[in-house]
C-alpha cells in the first residue's frame, strides 16, 4: 500500500481517443488532440505539485493563465487578507478550456519562459 507505485492499474476506459494513462487519478479527456505537448496525446509528461485554478485569460495560443486565491495572516489586525496569484498553465485543445472553467494543473517540464505546468482535468464552470 505505502510507498510503491502500483506497476499497472486498470486501464483506460475512454480508450476510444487514444489518451495515455498520465498516472494521476484524473478523467481522460473525451476528445483527442494533436498537440505534442498534451500529456494524454503527446509526449508530455507530468510530475511534482498539482494546483487548482480558474481560467482568467485564454488569449494565448495553447496557454491559459489561472487565477489563485490564497489567504495571508496579517498579524497586527488578526485577521487574514485575500490575495491572488496568477500562473500561465499550457492548455492542450483537447481539454476545450474557456474563461471561468476551473482547472486542474499538473507540474511538467518548462514549456516556455514562464509556462511549467500543464492542465490536466477540466473541471468546468463550478459554483
Ligand atoms: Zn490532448
Amino acid at each position: 500500500m505505502a510507498g510503491k507505485r502500483a506497476p499497472k492499474k486498470e486501464t483506460s476506459a475512454a480508450a476510444g481517443t487514444g489518451a495515455r494513462d498520465i498516472g494521476i487519478d484524473v478523467p481522460l479527456p473525451t476528445t483527442s488532440c494533436t498537440d505534442p505537448k498534451c500529456p494524454f496525446h503527446g509526449r508530455l509528461s507530468v510530475r511534482g505539485q498539482t494546483l487548482e485554478g480558474i481560467v482568467v485569460s485564454t488569449k494565448m495560443q495553447n496557454t491559459v493563465v489561472i487565477e489563485r486565491e490564497y489567504l495571508r495572516f496579517i498579524q497586527k489586525y488578526e485577521r487574514f487578507e485575500k490575495r491572488t496569484r496568477r500562473l500561465n498553465v499550457h492548455a492542450p485543445p483537447c481539454l476545450g478550456l474557456q474563461v471561468g472553467h476551473h482547472v486542474l494543473a499538473m507540474e511538467c517540464r518548462p514549456l516556455g519562459k514562464t509556462v511549467h505546468f500543464v492542465a490536466i482535468h477540466n473541471q468546468g464552470v463550478a459554483g
